[in-house]
């Protein structure tokens, strides 16, 4: 069905490296592709990709790992690697309705470099710079510049947390935080951990993706003594797990008791197909690698060539759901711009309800009666009979009157 990506393309500033050298990730992160001469030397350049390198400077840096240049193939200018690495000259174009910073990450944030959205839960950045630039990267408006990684930034952010009672998950992304060194990293870590509020910690990374040499035996070693943790990458493709290095990477996090988990951007020409997501995610759960998020792409800057609408991805979940394993199927979710968070979307399989009954359809488009009977539960006040508390503090929405018309006085068992 897929056919294999050429693997290795002859580059003339790599053609020296030894095994030994390309195996290093830190030879991989010096040797990065970052000017449009190093870019044409390797790959026949088509002219707009050739203009959108050339003035990348001005709008977001570009960087490949020579690891992920091997994916790509040199021949093919729709090939679904490239169009996620090498610039395109659509991302000169700015639309009325895109943003800077379409998920106001910078105005939710108590400190810098940290957004505290959600009531218990932080997005903590670590560093602003990344092995490779994605094409389509939400943070353009940050990633790039070399201001995100100072320790005084990061020990402040630390502080708020510590002072911050309700938080019990930190997220640490950036940037991508495996990028920097094992101690770094182990400094930040070990400085969570002596929060006690502080549950569980969680990594995103794009290390296993575009750099699967970054994930040394001692950085799991590392990672591994910082449990409960939990690390989610962040593949596109099928191709992006052919290679050996990259399951093997894999492998090795999650033998270290590390759940893996994959956030994957839908985008435009590169995985908008239901075909080429289910193969995704298949080789994924192979791996042990939960699907977790499919984000429909943002409305950050230069990003409308890979913009798809929302029915893409509603039509994309409705061939999955039913058709396959539950465990493959990620949940599909769309970034409020403005800050709005993260909300989930499902194709929509209730065709209508009335009279105690609920009308539904299965994958296969066939419709099923589901009977409530009598739902006569008048609205009691008082606290949860289950759990003693009173519900009104802690759900807002159509959810509360819900959870409100169930609440019956502890008494009445
Ligand atoms: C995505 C995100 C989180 C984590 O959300 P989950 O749904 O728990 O994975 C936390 N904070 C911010 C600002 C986020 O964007
Ligand atoms: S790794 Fe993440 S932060 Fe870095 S360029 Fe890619 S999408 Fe942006």
């Amino acid at each position: 069905m897929l056919s294999e990506p050429r693997l290795r393309v002859e580059f003339p500033m790599w053609a020296g490296a030894s095994d030994d050298q390309w195996n290093d990730w830190k030879w991989q992160f010096r040797n990065r592709i970052s000017t449009s001469v190093q870019l044409n030397a390797g790959f026949a350049l088509t002219r707009g990709e050739q203009d959108a390198a050339e003035r990348s400077k001005e709008f977001f840096r570009l960087g490949v790992t020579p690891h992920y240049a091997t994916l790509i193939d040199p021949d093919d200018p729709f090939c679904p690697i490239r169009l996620q690495a090498i610039p395109q000259i659509e991302e000169l174009i700015r639309l009325d309705h895109e943003m800077a910073d379409p998920l106001n990450e910078d105005a939710d944030s108590p400190a810098p470099g940290l957004t505290h959205r959600y009531p218990d839960r932080v997005l903590l950045l670590v560093t602003h710079e990344c092995a490779l630039y994605c094409r389509y990267c939400t943070r353009r408006r940050i990633v790039g510049d070399r201001a995100g990684s100072h320790r005084e930034r990061i020990d402040a952010a630390i502080d708020y947390i510590r002072a911050t009672s309700s938080i019990r998950d930190v997220l640490i992304s950036g940037g991508e935080p495996l990028g920097l060194s094992d101690d770094r990293l182990e400094d930040i870590l070990a400085k969570l951990r002596r929060i006690d509020h502080v549950e569980i910690i969680r990594i995103g990374t794009r290390m296993p993706v575009v750099m699967p040499q970054r994930i040394t035996p001692a950085l799991v070693a590392m990672l591994r003594r910082h449990h409960p943790l939990w690390l989610n990458t962040h593949f596109n493709h099928p191709f992006e797990l052919m290679p050996r290095v990259t399951r093997e990477a894999m492998e090795r996090l999650v033998d270290a008791g590390i759940p893996t988990g994959n956030q994957t951007v839908l985008l435009k020409g590169v995985n908008d197909c239901p075909i080429v997501m289910r193969k995704l995610f298949h080789e994924l759960v192979k791996l042990r690698c939960r699907p977790y998020y499919l984000y429909n792409c943002d409305l950050a800057e230069g990003l409308g060539h890979f913009r798809t609408p929302v029915d893409t991805g509603l039509a994309i979940m409705e061939s999955l759901w039913g058709h396959t394993s539950g465990l493959a199927i990620p949940t599909f979710i769309v970034d409020a711009p403005g800050g709005g968070g993260k909300i989930p979307l499902l194709p929509d399989y209730k065709v209508s309800r009335g009279n105690g009954s609920v009308v539904l359809r299965n994958y296969q488009g066939k419709q099923f009666t589901y009977s409530e009977g009598e739902v006569a539960e008048p609205a009691i006040d008082g606290v949860c009979r289950i759990c003693a508390t009173d519900h009104s503090s802690i759900k807002t929405g159509p959810a509360a009157q819900l959870w409100n018309s169930r609440r019956a006085p502890l008494s009445c068992n």
